[in-house]
């Protein structure tokens, strides 16, 4: 299905088109009809799962362009972060019209806001509260209004805003009135909400975990090595500002202590970094998990099994330190960002060992992860002799499974060890001796006895990916 399959005009597509969408979500197919043939719609979906635009889309189509002076769309959301997202994708979608659209919410003086009220609006997104107090002082005329949408309704529900939104629907006519209820838990007192809010509701759903994935903006490093990862990780959580609640996963506890003592001591500071796995008491996790939520502390290191069932939410960034094996978890790690109205961010970093791992990963979640250029002023150490060894047995391990009749382009020498200790010995000195090869930064550059391999370029500031064989 694609977005030319609903009616849409070219303004919408246009705009679909650049905001990057190229096929739509489920909730999308599901609900975009419905709304469009005029139809009460209760969605059940959580954010992330592309809800806004399946409701905001036949909105847009509804309202067409700018008329008259009152609003003709309210969409009430519990938060003012929700209300400035929902009326950021307006703009977005609405780019190529004239539609005119405000977000109502409270935390600054409402003097702006009536201005742009008072030069005429299509569109009002928000909250309930602030929404009243403006109405209250006459400035929304409300008898045009033909389309109402909540969003969020069960967080709206549990965050007390139920008499606001009664006396809301007191206020505003009820005929011909289009009505939207979304929502991402559908416990009993929603469904009571819904049936006295809605007319012959249609009901969508779609289940969560299986467009998480898909819909979190996740991203992909290309590393040569371990320590360049680690370049990577601390070079990236020096910006504390952008990465304020993230998660760090790695298979091991080794790698989990490791990460968490260098980041600790070296970039976030001790008291603002935890970690938990499975060697860590079920209190202390239990302490860690509290102090993350609580947003005491800016990082947690976690191994997938020590993660596994806990629920974090408004998690800023996910960072795959690196692929995971089970690769359901990959969609576990990543399902924990993007969630609570906040858009989130899943970052895997990636050996040339583990781009195998990826191509599994994103035959499970449909789709190729974009991978970033790594920033230029990165320090890129090359590869240690040994850790490359690990990298092409394991490579060829792989072509193995999938190819039976390969032999292995890596012949396991039975002096392994002594060539080894020779090559790391060289290998150091020319480190020592320059480093400008290491500084160029090569994707699995391999010493000569790492047998037919060809060397591929990390890639700095350009945007082509490494091509899988
Ligand atoms: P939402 O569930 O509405 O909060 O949307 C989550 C994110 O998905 C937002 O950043 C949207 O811009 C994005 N999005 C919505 N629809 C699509 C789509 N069809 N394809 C790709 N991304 C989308």
């Amino acid at each position: 299905m694609t977005f030319e399959d609903f009616d849409l005009n070219r303004q919408l597509l246009s705009a679909i088109e650049e905001a990057g969408y190229q096929a739509p979500t489920p909730i999308q197919e599901q609900a975009i009809p419905l709304v469009m043939n005029g139809h009460d719609v209760l969605g059940i979906a959580q954010t992330g799962t592309g809800k806004t635009a399946a409701y905001l889309l036949p909105i847009l189509m509804k309202v067409k362009y700018a008329q008259g002076t009152d609003m003709r769309v309210l969409i009430l959301a519990p938060t003012r972060e929700l209300v400035m997202q929902i009326d950021k994708a307006v703009t977005d979608l609405a780019k190529y019209t004239d539609i005119r659209h405000v977000a109502l919410y409270g935390g600054l003086g409402p003097k702006t806001q009536i201005e742009t009220l008072q030069k005429g609006i299509d569109i009002i997104v928000a909250t309930p509260g602030r929404f009243m107090d403006i109405y209250l002082k006459g400035e929304i005329p409300v008898k045009e209004l033909k389309t109402l949408v909540l969003d969020e309704a069960d967080k709206m529900m549990d965050m007390g805003f139920m008499p606001q939104i009664r006396k809301i629907l007191e206020v505003i006519p009820s005929k011909k009135r289009q009505n939207l209820l979304f929502s991402a838990t559908f416990p009993e007192r929603v469904e009571k909400l819904s049936f006295e809010f809605l007319e012959f509701p249609h009901k969508v759903e779609v289940s969560p975990q299986a467009t998480t994935a898909s819909m979190v903006k996740q991203s992909l490093y290309e590393v040569p090595n371990f320590m360049t990862k680690i370049n990577l990780l601390g070079m990236l959580m020096r910006d504390h500002e952008r990465f304020n609640r993230t998660i760090i996963f790695c298979r091991s506890k080794e790698f989990a202590d490791n990460i968490f003592k260098y980041l600790g001591r070296k970039v976030v500071g001790e008291n603002k970094i935890r970690v938990i796995h499975a060697n860590k008491g079920q209190n202390t996790r239990i302490n860690s998990m509290e102090d993350f939520k609580e947003g005491n502390i800016q990082v947690l290191v976690a191994t997938d099994v020590a993660a596994r069932g806990i629920d974090i939410q408004a998690v800023s960034h996910v960072i795959n330190f690196d692929v995971p094996l089970i690769y359901e978890d990959y969609v576990h790690r990543i399902g924990r960002t993007g969630r609570a109205n906040l858009s989130g961010e899943a970052i895997t970093f990636m050996t040339e060992a583990e781009e195998y791992h990826i191509g599994k990963i994103e035959k499970i979640i449909k789709q190729t992860i974009p991978r970033e250029a790594l920033p230029s002023n990165l320090e890129i150490l090359q590869t240690p002799f040994v850790e490359q060894q690990i990298m092409l047995r394991e490579i060829d391990e792989q072509r193995k499974k999938e190819d039976p009749d390969f032999k292995g382009a890596f012949h396991e020498k039975k002096d392994f060890k002594v060539k080894a200790k020779q090559k790391e010995a060289s290998q150091k000195k020319q480190i020592i001796a320059g480093g400008k090869e290491a500084r160029k930064g090569s994707f699995g550059k391999t010493s000569s006895s790492g047998g037919e391999r060809k060397n591929r370029n990390v890639k700095k500031g350009g945007n082509s990916r490494t091509g899988r064989k």
